[in-house]
């Protein structure tokens, strides 16, 4: 078997969330794949360093801070990456966000932007993108769901509803695009070592409970997302489709 099903060489991709945590790390892991990269982030400090950060490590990045959740943002800006950088082949739906808060305390307010930043994103970044790789043919898009894609814990309702859409919305895209040349899968990243579980690792009970719940008796680093993000990004997926790939040591596999 050649390694050369894996080569992103002449690929470009744009990964949202990507100044920090795992879109950072997915960019850079497409990026030594062979990718072009375009990163996304709200803050535009953040973006401009994680974007110098990659190209001192000889990759080629640009950036464009818009907000995943504003369709008067993501539309323009869809269409200037593809105007003036070059076309998507590679969408990695990253940006999210944490809301923890008992549910019958959840105002709508929380509850909308969590729904909007995790799920309606997905819907608006792979709309717009999703058209040019309809009319190219071809595309890779990529969804980041969660373990909370398929069970759920106390505390954290809205994200759970909106990772368990992140998945059946990743299969409506299948649905509808596949026939295109497009694939459309999702990542259920299991509990991984980033800023947004800091809260989670600074808490020794959830800390012990999540050692004794998850298989392989740690957390997750963000570096073991890659392998199924450059597998999702590459042709050697090309007839994989609406599927999600669990990375979460074992968590899922047993009660
Ligand atoms: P982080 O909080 O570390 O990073 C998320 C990034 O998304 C931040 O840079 C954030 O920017 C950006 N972002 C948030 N809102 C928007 C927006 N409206 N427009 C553009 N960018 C935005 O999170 P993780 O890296 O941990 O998570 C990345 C993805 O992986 C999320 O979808 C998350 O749900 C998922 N995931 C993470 C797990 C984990 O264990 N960490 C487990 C399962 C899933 P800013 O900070 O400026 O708002």
């Amino acid at each position: 078997m050649s390694l050369e099903m894996f080569d992103l060489v002449g690929r470009r991709a744009l990964v949202t969330g990507a100044g920090q945590g795992i879109g950072f790390t997915l960019a850079r892991g497409l990026g030594r794949a062979g990718a072009s990269l375009v990163l996304n982030d709200l803050d535009a400090a953040r973006l401009e360093a994680a974007v110098h950060r990659l190209r001192s490590e000889g990759l080629i990045v640009d950036g464009r801070a818009f907000d995943v959740t504003r369709p008067e943002q993501v539309e323009p800006a869809i269409e200037a990456i593809e105007g003036e950088i070059g076309p998507i082949d590679i969408l990695v739906n990253n940006a999210g966000i944490q809301q923890r808060m008992p549910l019958e305390d959840l105002p709508l307010e929380r509850w909308q932007e969590v729904l909007d930043t995790n799920l309606t994103s997905v819907f608006l970044v792979g709309q717009a993108v999703g058209r040019h790789m309809i009319a190219r043919g071809r595309g890779k898009i990529i969804n980041l769901g969660s373990i909370q894609s398929e069970v759920a814990r106390p505390g954290i309702a809205a994200y759970t509803a909106a990772k368990g859409g992140v998945r059946n919305l990743t299969r409506a895209m299948c649905a509808e695009w596949a026939r295109h040349g497009i694939q459309v899968n999702a990542i259920g990243p299991g509990y991984f070592v980033t800023p947004l579980t800091q809260p989670l690792r600074d808490d020794p009970t959830f800390d012990a409970w999540l050692r004794a719940r998850t298989p392989a008796a740690r957390w997750g680093q963000v570096e073991e997302l890659v392998g199924a993000a450059v597998f999702l990004a590459s042709s050697a997926s090309d007839f994989v489709n609406g599927q999600v790939i669990y990375v979460d040591g074992g968590i899922l596999a047993v009660i």
